[in-house]
């Protein structure tokens, strides 16, 4: 990790493009593909467009043999763009308007994802013949981001829906969950592939056959606290299949998002004010160039905390103090952290830069168009140290 960040920054260095900004380094992303796709053996591995869309990083993936999880027609033509096989996307966003399935058919996506009566009967209207997969709603302990109940259904309801899938003519394939992003309990895993487990009998009862178990994403990231290892989330995964499913175990599908690129990524930012309320206040707001708005959007109820390092060694540990880190924008609730203790040098001046490190991920594909006029938040691919792309 440290080489990725050390390539980063000579490229910062050498180019000193304007803060803030996101760099990707591309190498980084294709070796992670790779890990993944080693600690599943055998398994699909999908890459969450959502968390990380810089063309780029799409083409990368592209030629290092990943599938996409697509969320929205400008999704597929993303991948498509990028070289990707139409059958390669998994449409897995279970909330569509009928001209994005009917989009998602005609350019040859095959496979979709649904959690509700409406949206199967306009898969088989608009893609007849697909593959269906049923989302269902899993009761895993808390991720730190967690979705709550917006997505999925119960398991008898999931059952329903993939016996209706056949009288209308499609073709269902199996069950999908998420745990929750950033899920630091691989426990979570093994609680919802028993529910899945508890479908595929159901269907099979009425003479349908699953085969394939999608497990989502939700792959941790050491942020502020050591996540699981892709070993260890493995490791779980695989003794929940051979505890609950039969043989042959199911196909299994995976669709990291955060896990493929939050450490291929760095941001750079500036410090534009440093400021006391009062004479005895005892932390100084520092007030970045970034924010809530313009990628830092995973701050909202300080549920990812980032590491920042000064770019400059400003001192050592004594010198530092605590601090609340806040955003650029006039908005009161752009304030990043006032409840996660940090501290940063008592030297920290205006002008001053910061790094955040492993912030690949949910950044800027979060970023607002240009709310206070504030630019979204600007992506540079780098591979081999070199810039290919600025976006
Ligand atoms: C966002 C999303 C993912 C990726 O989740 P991560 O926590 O980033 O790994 C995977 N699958 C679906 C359906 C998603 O919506």
């Amino acid at each position: 990790m440290s080489t990725t960040f050390d390539r980063i920054r000579r490229f910062l260095t050498e180019h000193a493009p304007s803060s803030p900004c996101l760099v990707i380094d591309l190498d980084a992303v294709a070796d992670r593909y790779r890990e993944v796709a080693a600690a599943f053996e055998n398994a699909r591995v999908c890459y969450a467009v959502k968390a990380n869309p810089a063309p780029p990083v799409i083409s990368t993936l592209v030629s290092a043999g990943a599938s996409f999880d697509v969320a929205s027609p400008a999704e597929i033509k993303l991948c498509l763009a990028a070289g990707a096989d139409p059958e390669s996307l998994s449409y897995g966003n279970p909330i569509k308007k009928p001209s994005a399935i009917e989009f998602a058919h005609n350019v040859g996506v095959r496979e979709f994802t649904c959690d509700a009566e409406g949206d199967l009967d306009n898969i088989a209207r608009f893609a007849p013949g697909a593959q269906v997969q049923v989302r269902l709603l899993v009761e895993a302990p808390d991720s730190v981001t967690p979705f709550g109940r917006k997505f999925g259904c119960v398991p008898r309801r999931a059952t329903e829906l993939l016996l209706r899938a056949v009288e209308l003519g499609l073709e269902p394939t199996g069950v999908s969950f998420h745990v929750g992003s950033q899920q630091l309990d691989p426990a979570a895993w093994e609680l919802a592939a028993a529910a899945a487990a508890t479908v595929f009998t159901a269907c099979a009862e009425q003479g349908t056959t699953l085969r394939r178990l999608n497990i989502g994403g939700g792959f941790g990231v050491s942020y502020d606290r050591e996540a699981p290892s892709l070993a260890e989330y493995a490791g779980t995964v695989d003794a929940s299949l051979r505890a609950h499913f039969g043989q042959p175990l199911p196909e299994l599908v995976l669709e990291p998002g955060r896990a493929m690129v939050a450490e291929a990524g760095l941001i750079r930012a500036e410090v534009v004010l440093v400021a006391r309320k009062s004479a005895t206040d005892p932390a100084r707001w520092v007030y970045l160039d970034i924010g809530r708005y313009n990628g830092l959007a995973e701050t909202e109820n300080e549920a990812i905390a980032y590491r920042f390092e000064p770019v400059d060694d400003t001192g050592t540990a004594e010198e530092e103090g605590p601090v609340i880190i806040a955003g650029p924008t006039c908005d009161g609730d752009d304030v990043l952290y006032q409840h996660t203790p940090y501290r940063l040098p008592l030297a920290l001046r205006a002008g001053d830069q910061l790094d955040i490190l492993a912030t690949g991920a949910y950044t800027a594909s979060y970023s607002s168009v240009a709310f206070n006029g504030i630019e979204p938040l600007p992506t540079y691919c780098i591979t081999g140290g070199r810039l290919i792309s600025a976006h």
